[in-house]
């Protein structure tokens, strides 16, 4: 039967033939996750997305959520798929055991996200924001926070979410109004109204544990008056038993184009003036840490985005070897499966070119927090690699997920555009990810004005070291060696482009006319990132069928070269285009006066 979430084989070779994640085993860190573990547990987690997650995606996304006097219900097939997720202990697979985790390497957790999210994104969201608000509480939580909250979230018997988006605080979260009171305990008293929540209510968990961003009385206006709590849906007793409802109520859910099994909450707090919560962290510092949280959930929009792309990519191949349409030119005049129709075959390339690299990228990201796990001494650096590859992991992999499974429709031709197949609901759900989370055009920004240009350059001076030791692992092949020339002259011209950036950005004539360019600024970036991924792909496959690779894995091998191939005639041949339009742009899109658009 054909696979319908992430291949296998290519599973297999990011973890053991790229990242060698087994090797993470010879630290005491790990010492428990051998190959053997490791493909176990990625076995286990295929097998429950498989057969248990992915029978609810349809009926998820038909069925909703249904809001009823502040209770929120999810589709009936959650219930127990949630149950499956806690029983396997999934929520938290790479957190500290003492907490509830597993302590498995992030590598590791990855692969099992994108069998589970790729099963069901809206079921799975609500564990990764779990994870993310547990994981938060973690970081900067008191004892007694931790205490009360931490095991129970990470095992999934309370769910944890995210209250940062106001009607007028949106890209903008300094200008929320959310307030918060101390009171004579200690405590806060919060009111405000907060909208878009996803998991704000549902039924899946016997507690919520919601951190709200806020502003104390007489704190600073901006982003540095803004403050992190602590409100749980019930107060928790000091036995850990529910006490009583906290006066925090969902008002009302979305009607949205896709994960419409995740309910989309607005929220109201202290509404009857009754809203208790406690301080997470320190007083004003709170979007600060609550950045951490965000930086884990841009990389799980980088994930859900890859696990989109490649359920429709295999989806649409499975299809197209299927799909019997039209002879070949010059052929016998019958028709054949349209897997061997030119246009086919390129956008399947196309796909798979994109699917293969997301999947390096995202991997690779979480094998620089097990690096910084394990390390000694170049925590930073891996710090600074995981830094500066956020916004193109969550900006360029949303946007390109979405043309992924876009062109899987295609593929599908008019049977795509219909209910009878996934595709139109992957593309649909997909979506989201280029929105929330920090919009992709916020993504570009935080690239060009604030990742290039923190430390001095340091971090892209790290990115672009690491690129140069796949260009030189290249060099030593005979069929990768010209892929790698490629690569590194459109490095180079990054790096120019760079500077240049850096320069205009330093004058305010000139500041705001560079940042019309930085959406195709990220473009570059990420398809420079792609060609990497892709030539360290090829180079390892080149390798392989040079050693006398199996017939099956000859096949697997002659694919990576290719589709490196591809990228490079294709994607990557655009980029020094797209550079040189970026350094001679003008920003012409700031002169045009507001009337000019029309429309009025
Ligand atoms: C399904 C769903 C689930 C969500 N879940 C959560 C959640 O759990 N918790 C939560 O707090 N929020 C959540 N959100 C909210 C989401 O994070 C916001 O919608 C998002 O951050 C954008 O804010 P906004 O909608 O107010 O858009 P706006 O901020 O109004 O942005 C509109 C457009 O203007 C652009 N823009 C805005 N400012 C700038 C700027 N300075 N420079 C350039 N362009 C700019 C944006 O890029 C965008 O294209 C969710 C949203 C949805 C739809």
């Amino acid at each position: 039967m054909a696979q319908v979430i992430a291949d296998k084989r290519d599973v297999d070779f990011v973890l053991h033939e790229q990242l060698h994640v087994d090797a993470l085993s010879q630290h005491p860190e790990f010492a428990e996750f051998n190959r053997k573990v490791v493909d176990m547990i990625v076995t286990e987690a295929r097998g429950l997305a498989v057969k248990e997650m992915l029978p609810t995606l349809r009926p998820g996304d038909e069925e909703g959520c249904v809001f009823d006097q502040g209770a929120v219900h999810t589709p009936a097939s959650f219930k127990r798929a949630w149950r499956l997720l806690q029983d396997g202990e999934w929520l938290a697979p790479a957190r500290d055991p003492r907490w509830g985790g597993q302590g498995m390497p992030e590598t590791v957790a990855m692969a099992t996200r994108e069998y589970l999210s790729g099963g069901n994104m809206a079921l799975f969201l609500c564990a990764a924001l779990t994870h993310g608000a547990a994981h938060l509480i973690e970081i900067f939580g008191s004892e007694s926070q931790k205490q009360t909250y931490l095991e129970k979230m990470y095992q999934g018997r309370w769910s944890g979410t995210m209250l940062l988006t106001e009607p007028d605080a949106g890209s903008d979260l300094g200008a929320l109004t959310t307030s918060a009171v101390k009171n004579d305990d200690g405590s806060y008293s919060i009111s405000g109204n907060k909208i878009f929540i996803s998991s704000g209510e549902q039924d899946l968990t016997e507690n919520i544990i919601h951190p709200v961003l806020a502003r104390i009385d007489g704190a600073p206006a901006g982003s540095r008056g803004v403050s992190l709590f602590l409100v749980p849906k019930y107060h928790v007793n000091p036995d850990g038993s529910l006490g009583e409802r906290n006066d925090v109520f969902c008002t009302g859910i979305e009607h949205k184009m896709g994960i419409n099994g995740s309910p989309t909450c607005s929220m109201a707090l202290g509404g009857k003036g009754r809203c208790i919560g406690t301080l997470l962290g320190q007083e004003n510092r709170g979007l600060a840490a609550m950045f951490v949280m965000m930086n884990e959930e841009r990389l799980m929009c980088g994930w859900q985005s890859l696990a989109n792309a490649s359920s429709a990519y295999l989806h649409a191949l499975d299809y197209a070897r299927t799909r019997v349409q039209s002879a070949l030119p010059g052929g016998d005049g019958k028709p054949v499966a349209i897997i061997n129709h030119a246009d086919v075959r390129r956008m399947l390339l196309n796909m798979k070119t994109y699917v293969d690299g997301m999947r390096s990228l995202l991997y690779f990201i979480a094998y620089c927090e097990d690096r910084k796990r394990i390390s000694t001494g170049d925590e930073e650096h891996y710090q600074h690699l995981i830094d500066i590859l956020i916004p193109v992991a969550k900006g360029y992999v949303s946007d390109r997920a979405v043309d992924v499974c876009n062109t899987g429709v295609q593929v599908f031709g008019g049977y795509g555009y219909t209910r009878e197949y996934p595709m139109e609901q992957l593309l649909r759900d997909v979506r989201i990810c280029g929105i929330y989370e920090g919009t992709n055009g916020i993504q570009a920004l935080d690239l060009m004005t604030r990742k290039i240009t923190l430390d001095d350059g340091a971090l892209f001076a790290e990115l672009s070291e690491e690129i140069r030791k796949t260009i030189a692992m290249a060099r030593e092949t005979s069929r990768s060696a010209f892929l790698a020339e490629r690569l590194d002259a459109c490095l180079n011209d990054l790096a120019d482009s760079v500077s240049q950036i850096r320069e205009r950005l330093t004058r305010p004539d000139e500041r705001l006319r560079v940042m019309v360019a930085a959406s195709p600024f990220l473009e570059a970036t990420g398809d420079l990132v792609m060609g990497w991924m892709l030539l360290w792909r090829a180079t390892l496959a080149e390798r392989a069928l040079a050693t006398g690779a199996r017939k099956k894995d000859a096949a697997f091998y002659t694919g990576q070269i290719l589709a490196a191939e591809h990228f490079t005639e294709t994607a990557m041949a655009m980029i020094t285009t797209r550079l040189q339009v970026i350094r001679e742009s003008r920003g012409i899109a700031l002169d045009i006066p507001e009337d000019a658009f029309g429309g009025k």
